[in-house]
């Protein structure tokens, strides 16, 4: 099965937050925000579902996201016995936990509808959903409506640029990442998702491009050039994927055998396995993981200059009081000896790691 997003970047993480803890200081690394972005149907909802690893949000070949999700991953600690729960919460019910994940989507559809009504109207209210778990990286993660074109339903005559408006107001913000994602069977010069992205980042430094729907491309044709950039270049570059189609879901296949028949799919396709660091949901994690261990190392310097400062002022402490170790001061320094060295270790670590996970 796939790594789940940020799998290889949690142990980094962790260290990073008992540095700072050490430093007797409440300030976390804050993490960029993820959205994903494009028209509709065109396989966001099912692209952040295979990166959480979890079966919760609404998805098919109707307009099903309708409001903002907002989905902030909370790291957990393992229980005693190694068992590991997982739950969702919402922001509207905060009295109850989710341990069933499809009680979440059925969540999700009734406050969609409370807000945006029955019939394919679109709300740019947010739904804000916490899930916990041992296993994933606190990071939050935007499921956004698709762009579409010609309002059906009680969607108002001006749904394209109410919903570009909604989709620019989350990815403006130069934290953000963004998951541009196309389906392979629509034309990429045509893209919603690269046209509205380029507008937020011009430059490409927080877009990555998305082709899903690999597996149902019109014969005789391949996606190979789109993934290598050739058709429309991007910085951080292009991962094909395949989701579950709509009979998968249907059928309730499950996340864990959607991700094998993908691996499946990809190893045994004479073209895609020329291309395979750029194929599936495990190539997207990873390249997410990178990213983030970039963004880790950017903050580095300043924590460094932080032990520096703390470990000068309880020396001059440590030395006012002569030779009596045993003081406070004495066991602040030892302390804080001991985080610096750690702090190398980890800066070091991050150098090496951060060579393995380079992508081209
Ligand atoms: P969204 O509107 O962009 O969030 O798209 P969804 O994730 O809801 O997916 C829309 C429809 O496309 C659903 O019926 C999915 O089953 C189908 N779909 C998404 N990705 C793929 C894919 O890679 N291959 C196939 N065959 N169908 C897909
Ligand atoms: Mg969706």
């Amino acid at each position: 099965a796939a790594p789940p997003l940020g799998s290889s970047v949690i142990p980094v993480v962790n260290k990073l937050q008992d540095i700072f803890a050490q430093l007797g200081s409440q300030s976390s690394i804050e993490l960029p925000q993820v959205a994903v972005v494009g028209s509709q149907s065109s396989g966001k909802s099912s692209v952040l579902e295979a990166l959480v690893g979890r079966d919760f949000l609404p998805r098919g070949n109707e307009i099903c996201t309708r409001r903002p999700l907002v989905l902030q991953l909370v790291q957990t600690k393992k229980k005693g016995d190694g068992s590991e729960e997982e739950w969702g919460e919402f922001l509207h019910r905060p009295d109850k936990r989710f341990y069933d994940f499809s009680e979440i989507r059925s969540e999700i559809e009734a406050v969609t509808a409370r807000e945006a009504g029955e019939n394919k109207g679109v709300s740019d209210k947010q739904i804000r959903l916490k899930i916990f778990s041992p296993n994933v990286l606190d990071i939050t993660l935007v499921d956004l409506p698709g762009i579409t074109k010609v309002p059906v339903g009680d969607q108002p005559t001006d749904i394209e640029s109410r919903i570009r408006t909604m989709i620019m107001s989350y990815i403006k913000k130069p934290s953000c990442l963004i998951l541009a994602v196309t389906a392979a069977n629509a034309d990429l010069a045509n893209s919603d998702a690269l046209q509205v992205a380029g507008v937020a980042d011009p430059d490409g430094y927080r877009t990555i491009g998305i082709i899903t729907k690999l597996d149902i491309m019109d014969r005789g044709t391949d996606a190979r050039n789109l993934l290598l950039g050739k058709v429309i270049p991007l910085r951080l570059g292009y991962v094909g994927v395949v989701n579950r189609s709509q009979e998968d879901i249907n059928l309730n296949r499950s996340i864990k055998d959607a991700l094998a028949a993908e691996e499946k799919f990809f190893r045994s396709h004479p073209v895609y396995s020329t291309v395979a660091d750029r194929c599936g949901v495990p190539q997207l994690a990873k390249k997410l993981n990178n990213i983030l261990v970039q963004h880790i190392k950017a903050i580095l310097p300043g924590l460094k200059s932080r032990i520096s400062d703390a470990l000068v002022s309880v020396a001059k402490e440590h030395s006012s009081y002569g030779e009596i170790t045993e003081s406070k001061a004495g066991q602040g320094a030892l302390v804080l000896n001991i985080i610096s060295k750690y702090y190398e270790a980890f800066a070091s670590m991050l150098e090496g790691r951060n060579e393995e996970l380079s992508t081209s």
